[in-house]
């Protein structure tokens, strides 16, 4: 592969979560009983005129901004002609000349810059099911608000625009246009790959790869594809220009339509809409109410000095960038909080026992905990049994300590008292650790937090057994 570079561009579809949909006043809602959710001008009935829902323009101006993109000062929709069964009009709105956005720019974490050629907003087709009798049509995802976000070919590897898509996939739900489920089909993506000797300039016919929906098969099929044409070069052939599909299973793409056959939308301006305006002051007021990017987070969470992985797992999500900001703003210091966040909190998070986004316990008490290990009052032991009891019962730090008995053992006696019961209990341990056998002293540390529930600092047992046993 070395000898070839790999030139990518994608196009990400995004469903907007709006109220009703694009041009009618049908709900804009996943997973309700087949074909409830339609009306004449979803189903393009005769006489049927659809109306733009000002909220997917809305969507569509805040995502052409997040992405750098200039806003036009005009814009319009236009007819798309196919024919397939899902698509009950015989056509699709959606956008030609005059998109929303256009020239935007998106830095790849860990990869380049990607320019943005357009977000344009049309909308979506239904849903074809095969069933056993046959086909079936679920019309309700006809004339949802959907967003065509279209790469340049920058992108250099299969890694790189899976990181891309991923990335849009994030500042969609940073804004909160989508809730972006992969899983329910909220984002997909279709994707164009060619490649050139290394050091060439000039763009090969591209092979277009339709309708991925997961960030994994994406990234399979464009190895695979990236293999494929180079093979083909390499024994001196010829990559067609045409559209593939992606077999998982199977491991490989398959030809669904060569250039020959390539369709003809017959676009024209959709005469039931008139072009719009946009509002220059309106733009201006949505680009202010935009929310912190993820690249943003990123950049702040990295300034404060977190580990890379750390601002990676923060980053990306809502609930935990602003868990952590609040717990900042209560005092907390920034690493050590990275640290609970993607240590014991994501653990119990991965568990499903904790959620950032509706969390059980104030992230104050997140600051609260730092503020008791630093000041001596509970142990590193024991903070980690607060933080559970926090996550399972809520509450406040003050009252699981109390609760949990976990109050910081303050009288030495008391606590030599503890290590000389267990000196007793580990007659052996004991043995070996006169012997010279240092490693047993990390078991007896152990059986002393446990016999005082982690309310002694490890150092303090250990300083303790070493008196008891006279080193
Ligand atoms: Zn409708
Ligand atoms: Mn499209």
């Amino acid at each position: 592969m070395s000898d070839f570079a790999t030139v990518i561009g994608l196009e990400v579809h995004i469903e907007l979560q709006t109220a009703s949909k694009m041009f009618c006043s049908c709900p804009n809602h996943f997973g309700d009983p087949p074909n409830t959710n339609i009306c004449p001008v979803c189903l393009g009935l005769p006489g049927a005129l659809p109306r733009p829902n000002a909220a997917g323009v809305d969507a569509a101006i805040r995502m052409a901004l997040a992405l750098g993109c200039k806003v036009a000062d005009r814009s319009k929709f236009d007819r798309k002609n196919y024919f397939y069964p899902d698509l009950p009009k015989g056509y699709q709105i959606s956008q030609l000349d005059e998109p929303i956005g256009s020239d935007g720019l998106v830095e790849v974490p860990g990869g380049g810059s990607v320019r943005i050629v357009r977000v344009q907003l049309e909308e979506d087709a239904g849903k074809l099911q095969h069933e056993a009798q046959g086909a079936v049509v679920d019309f309700n995802r006809a004339g949802v608000p959907l967003l065509e976000i279209v790469s340049a070919p920058d992108l250099r590897s299969p890694q790189e625009a899976r990181a891309y898509w991923e990335e849009i996939r994030r500042i969609a739900l940073a804004l909160g246009i989508s809730d972006a489920r992969m899983e329910e089909g909220s984002v997909r993506a279709d994707a164009n790959i060619s490649i050139r000797p290394v050091g060439s300039e000039e763009l090969n016919p591209r092979v277009e790869i339709k309708n991925m929906n997961s960030f994994r098969f994406l990234e399979r099929a464009l190895v695979y594809e990236a293999g494929r044409q180079a093979e083909i070069y390499r024994q001196g052939g010829r990559v067609g220009q045409e559209t593939r599909g992606w077999d998982d299973p199977r491991g490989v793409t398959f030809s669904q339509r060569s250039k020959e056959e390539a369709e003809d939308y017959r676009y024209f301006p959709e005469p039931d809409l008139l072009p719009f305006a946009i509002d220059r002051q309106h733009v201006e007021e949505l680009r202010s109410s935009l929310p912190e990017l993820p690249s943003g987070r990123r950049r702040r969470l990295l300034w404060l000095g977190l580990p890379e992985e750390q601002v990676r797992l923060i980053a990306e999500s809502r609930g935990r960038t602003s868990f952590f900001d609040a717990a900042m703003t209560a005092g907390g210091e920034a690493t050590e909080l990275g640290k609970w966040i993607c240590g014991d909190l994501g653990r119990l998070e991965n568990d499903g026992r904790f959620d950032f986004e509706e969390p059980a316990f104030a992230p104050e008490e997140l600051a609260a905990l730092l503020k008791s290990l630093a000041e001596g009052d509970l142990t590193g032991p024991g903070a980690k049994q607060v933080i559970q009891r926090l996550a399972q019962d809520g509450g406040t730090v003050r009252a699981a300590i109390a609760e949990l008995g976990l109050g910081k053992m303050d009288d030495l006696e008391a606590v030599r008292a503890e290590v000389r019961q267990v000196l007793e209990e580990q007659p052996k341990a004991l043995a070996d650790l006169r012997a010279g056998k240092q490693q047993v002293m990390g078991f007896l540390v152990g059986q002393v937090m446990r016999r005082t529930r982690g309310r002694v600092a490890p150092d303090v047992a250990s300083r303790l057994i070493a008196e008891e046993v006279g080193q």
